[in-house]
């Protein structure tokens, strides 16, 4: 049950052995497989049980390399502009040694500069949803029907900060075949309502 054993990429590999990481944590061991396999999956995880890696890695395994004109492929939606900037420190080490661009779209960073970043044709958006949906009014052409993998980072977080509208207008906007990702350390109902909403037969993974 080692990283060895599943077989990654020696890009992503060698990137996690960079980092120090000798063996994944229990929800690493738990997710890693379901993902990689393609399934949806909702993982009861919080904060320092190593869940960042458990979509991240998957993540880039999929992603592989930047494709031109590919559009943005991967959406990570975190709570707050702190996790958000967390997040995009924690990929850019783990995607260190592959060639993909990544944008970060947070409030109180400018939005001419994001509107730079996202002319870049990233294939990695790290967002938080009020500052995700004002660029989508504001780009008439901006589109997230090519995302194909997508994450709700501290979903119950997300939730208890009254996101759940612009939630519901961002899954709106995804295309049906999409891999969802809810990570969450609790599990309130309307948090229930709307992976059943946005997520297709989930796996359930506890600790
Ligand atoms: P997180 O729960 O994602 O906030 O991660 C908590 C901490 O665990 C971070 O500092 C990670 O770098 C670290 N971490 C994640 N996976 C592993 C691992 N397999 N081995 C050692 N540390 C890890």
């Amino acid at each position: 049950g080692g990283f060895e054993s599943l077989n990654l990429s020696p890009n992503v590999f060698k990137a996690i052995k960079r980092k120090g990481y000798k063996v994944p944590t229990p929800i690493q061991r738990k997710t890693m497989p379901l993902i990689l396999s393609g399934n949806d999956v909702v993982a009861m995880a919080r904060t320092g049980s190593g869940k960042t890696a458990a979509f991240l890695i998957p993540m880039l395994e999929r992603l592989k390399e930047h494709v031109p004109q590919g559009g943005v492929r991967a959406l990570i939606l975190s709570p707050t502009r702190d996790l958000a900037l967390q997040t995009l420190k924690f990929t850019t080490e783990l995607a260190q040694f592959m060639d993909l661009r990544i944008s970060l779209l947070v409030g109180g960073d400018s939005m001419e500069t994001q509107f730079e970043e996202l002319a870049q044709n990233p294939d990695i958006i790290i967002a938080t949803p009020g500052r995700l949906i004002h660029h989508l009014t504001e780009i008439d052409e901006m589109s997230l029907r090519s995302v194909e993998y997508v994450v709700f980072d501290e979903a119950d977080c997300l939730f208890g900060m009254g996101f759940a509208e612009q939630l519901h207008k961002i899954l709106a906007q995804l295309s049906d075949n999409r891999q969802t990702l809810l990570f969450s350390a609790t599990l309130p109902s309307a948090l229930a309502e709307f992976a059943k909403a946005g997520l297709q037969d989930p796996r359930l993974v506890r600790l």
